[in-house]
C-alpha cells in the first residue's frame, strides 16, 4: 500500500509539517525504502518499512517515524511476561503479551510487543528463526515500556513452549535443542531454563 501526503490545506506552514498517517500494529507496512527515510519505530526490511511498535506513523519531511502509543499501563521496564509469538520475520518476532509476573490474573488489555534478534540471547544471531518460533510460549523481560520491547537475553527468559513445524506436536528439550517425540524433527530455540516445566 502507498502512503500519501495527505496536506489538504497545511501548505501555509511548510517548514515542519508532520502529518499523522494512520494507527500502527507492530509489523504493519507502511512504505517502501525508495518513498520514506526510516525514523524512529521504523525498521527496513527487504525494501519496505513496517513499524516496529504501536502508534501513529508519522511523516515528517521525507521521514517516516512511528509516535508510540503505550497500550498496556500495567507493564513496566523490568517486568517479566509471558506471551505467544504471533509473528516472525527476520530480524524480529512480534509477541502478544497475556500475563505478567506477580500478577495472578491475565492482563485486561493485551498488547503486541517486539523482540528484536540483537535482543535474543547474548551473542550474535544472525536470523531469529533459528531461536524463536511461530507460536512458540516465551518468557520475557521489557526492557522499554514506551515501545514495548523484549529480551530473552537471561537464561531464565527464552521458549518455554513449542510445538513441531512439522507435526504440531509439544516438542521436548533434548539438550540444547527440542526434539519433536512423534517425528524426530529437531528444531533450534533461544530455550528458558523453565522448558516444559510448566511453571514460569
Ligand atoms: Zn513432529
Amino acid at each position: 500500500m502507498k502512503m500519501r501526503n495527505s496536506s489538504r490545506s497545511r501548505k501555509r506552514n511548510e517548514k515542519k509539517v508532520s502529518h499523522v498517517l494512520k494507527f500502527v500494529m507492530p509489523g504493519d507496512r507502511i512504505g517502501y525504502a525508495e518513498e520514506f527515510l526510516a525514523g524512529e519505530g521504523v525498521y527496513e526490511e527487504g525494501g519496505e518499512l513496517f513499524a516496529a511498535v504501536a502508534g501513529y506513523a508519522v511523516l515528517s519531511n521525507k521521514t517516516v517515524s512511528v509516535k508510540p502509543v503505550k497500550e498496556l499501563p500495567q507493564i513496566l521496564r523490568g517486568d517479566v511476561v509471558l506471551g505467544r509469538v504471533v509473528d516472525v520475520r527476520n530480524s524480529m518476532a512480534l509477541v502478544e503479551i497475556t500475563r505478567k509476573k506477580g500478577l495472578d490474573r491475565d492482563l485486561m488489555h493485551t498488547g503486541i510487543a517486539a523482540l528484536h534478534v540483537s535482543n535474543v540471547q547474548n551473542g550474535y544471531l544472525k536470523d531469529i528463526n533459528s531461536a524463536i518460533g511461530y507460536m512458540d510460549i516465551i518468557k520475557a523481560r521489557v526492557i522499554d515500556e514506551e515501545k514495548l520491547t523484549l529480551s530473552t537475553k537471561e537464561p531464565e527468559m527464552g521458549v518455554l513452549k513449542s510445538i513441531c513445524s512439522v507435526c504440531r506436536h509439544e516438542l521436548v528439550r533434548d539438550g540444547n535443542v527440542l526434539r519433536c517425540p512423534n517425528c524426530g524433527n529437531v528444531e533450534k530455540r533461544k530455550i528458558s531454563k523453565s522448558y516444559g516445566k510448566g511453571e514460569w
